[in-house]
C-alpha cells in the first residue's frame, strides 16, 4: 500500500512552508478546539504531541457555537489573525445551526482566510478490516465557492433561491494544486468529478478550468466523470480513482462516501491550503453532538490531520513516529473506540497510542 503520509513523500501537501522549521526549533501553530467532540480530541492531540515531544507551541483560540470569553465573539479578528501569523493551524469542528441561525464558522474561515483546496486522504488502514483493503484515495474539494457561496435569499413567499457561483479562477487554482499535487506525490491520475450534463455553465466551467491545466501536465492522466456515476464506481471499485478534484458541494459529500469505504468519519483527515503558504488542518468530520462529552470519541482524524500540519513544516521524523503509533495501535485492536466496534474511551485509546511512541 502506498505510504501517503510517509516520507517517501517529502512534503505531504507538496510546498514546505518553512526552511527553518527543523525538530528543535518552537514552531507556533494556532489551535481551534471547536465545539461537541473538538475539545476531547483536540486534548487527545495535545497530549500525544507532548508525549512525542513535538516541537510545536499551541495558540489556542475558541471559536464555535461557545462565545469566546475575552472578545464575546464567535470568529474574532485576534483568530483570523493568530492563523495568517503563524500559517499553520489545527481546527477541531465547528457546529452549524440547520436551516437557521449564524452562518456557517467553518465558510467563514475558508473564505477569510482564502482557503481554496482541501486536500482529503483517505485509504484503507492495515489490520482494521472493511470490505476493502485496497482504498488509496484523495479528495481535492474547491473550498470556496459552488453552492456553498452563501448566497440564498427568498423570491417570494414559498420561493427561494440558492446561487452557486463558479469562477474561473478558483477552478483554475483547485486544478492547478490538484495537479501539483498529483505530480509531487507520486499519482498517476486526476479524475475531475461534475455534473456538466445538467449544470453546464457552472461545472461546465470547472472542467473547461480543468482541462486547461491538465495539458500542462501530459504525464498524468486526466479523465472526467460525472457525479452519480462515481459514486456508483467508488462503491463498487474504489481502485478505478487516484486523485479527485471537484467543485465543493461534491466533494463534501465524495469524502464522506470515501470516509465509509475505510470505517468510517473518525479515520479521515483533511487540509484546507490557502493562499500564501497557509494550511489549517482538520478532521473531515463534524462535531458528533451524539457523542459530545462522553470519553467516546476516536481522535484518530484529528490527529492524522495534525500530522499532516507536521510534513507541512518538514517535521517528517516526528510525523512517522506518530502516525506509525496510530496505526499500529488500531492494528493491534485491543484498544479501538466504539465507531470501529471497540469499547476503549478516548482518554485509553490516547494512552495505549502514546505506549506506542
Ligand atoms: P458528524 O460528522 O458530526 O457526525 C456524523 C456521525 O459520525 C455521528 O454518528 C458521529 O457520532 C460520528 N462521528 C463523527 N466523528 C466521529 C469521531 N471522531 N469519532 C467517533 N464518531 C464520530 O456529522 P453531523 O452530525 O452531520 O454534524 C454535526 C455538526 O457538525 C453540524 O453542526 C455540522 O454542521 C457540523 N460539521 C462541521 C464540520 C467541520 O467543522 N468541518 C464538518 C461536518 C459537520
Amino acid at each position: 500500500m502506498r505510504r501517503l503520509f510517509s516520507s517517501a513523500n517529502p512534503s505531504f501537501l507538496g510546498r514546505s512552508l518553512s526552511s527553518s522549521a527543523s525538530e528543535s526549533n518552537l514552531i507556533r501553530a494556532t489551535l481551534f478546539p471547536g465545539d461537541g467532540i473538538g475539545p476531547e480530541i483536540a486534548e487527545s492531540v495535545k497530549e500525544i504531541f507532548r508525549v512525542a515531544d513535538v516541537p510545536i507551541e499551541w495558540e489556542e483560540h475558541f471559536v464555535g457555537t461557545d462565545i469566546d470569553p475575552r472578545t464575546q465573539s464567535f470568529l474574532t479578528s485576534e483568530s483570523l489573525e493568530s492563523v495568517r501569523r503563524n500559517k499553520v493551524g489545527l481546527k477541531g469542528p465547528m457546529a452549524t445551526p440547520i436551516g437557521k441561525g449564524h452562518r456557517s464558522l467553518n465558510l467563514t474561515l475558508r473564505k477569510e482566510l482564502n482557503l481554496y483546496a482541501n486536500v482529503r486522504p483517505c485509504y484503507s488502514l492495515p489490520g482494521y478490516k472493511t470490505k476493502y483493503d485496497n482504498v488509496d484515495l484523495i479528495t481535492i474539494r474547491e473550498n470556496t465557492e459552488g453552492e456553498y457561496s452563501g448566497l440564498e435569499h427568498q423570491v417570494v413567499k414559498g420561493v427561494v433561491e440558492s446561487l452557486k457561483i463558479i469562477t474561473r479562477q478558483a477552478s483554475l487554482r483547485v486544478a492547478e494544486y490538484a495537479f501539483y499535487y498529483a505530480k509531487t506525490h507520486g499519482r498517476e491520475r486526476v479524475s475531475a468529478i461534475h455534473k456538466a450534463n445538467i449544470m453546464q455553465k457552472t461545472d461546465g466551467l470547472f472542467l473547461k478550468c480543468c482541462r486547461e491545466v491538465a495539458e500542462k501536465y501530459p504525464e498524468i492522466k486526466y479523465e472526467e466523470v460525472v457525479i452519480d456515476n462515481c459514486c456508483m464506481m467508488l462503491v463498487k471499485n474504489p481502485a478505478l480513482f487516484d486523485v479527485l478534484v471537484m467543485p465543493n458541494l461534491y466533494g463534501d459529500i465524495i469524502s464522506d462516501l470515501c470516509a465509509g469505504l475505510i470505517g468510517g468519519l473518525g479515520l479521515t483527515p483533511s487540509c484546507n491550503i490557502g493562499e500564501g503558504g497557509i494550511a489549517l488542518a482538520e478532521a473531515v468530520h463534524g462535531s458528533a453532538p451524539d457523542i459530545a462529552g462522553k470519553n467516546l470519541a476516536n481522535p484518530t482524524a484529528l490527529l492524522l490531520s495534525a500530522v499532516t500540519m507536521l510534513r507541512h513544516l518538514d517535521l517528517h521524523g516526528k510525523a512517522d513516529r506518530i502516525q506509525d503509533a496510530v496505526l499500529k495501535t488500531i492494528a493491534e485492536g485491543k484498544y479501538r473506540t466504539g465507531d470501529l466496534g471497540g469499547n476503549s474511551t478516548t482518554t485509553d485509546f490516547t494512552k495505549a497510542i502514546c505506549d506506542h511512541l
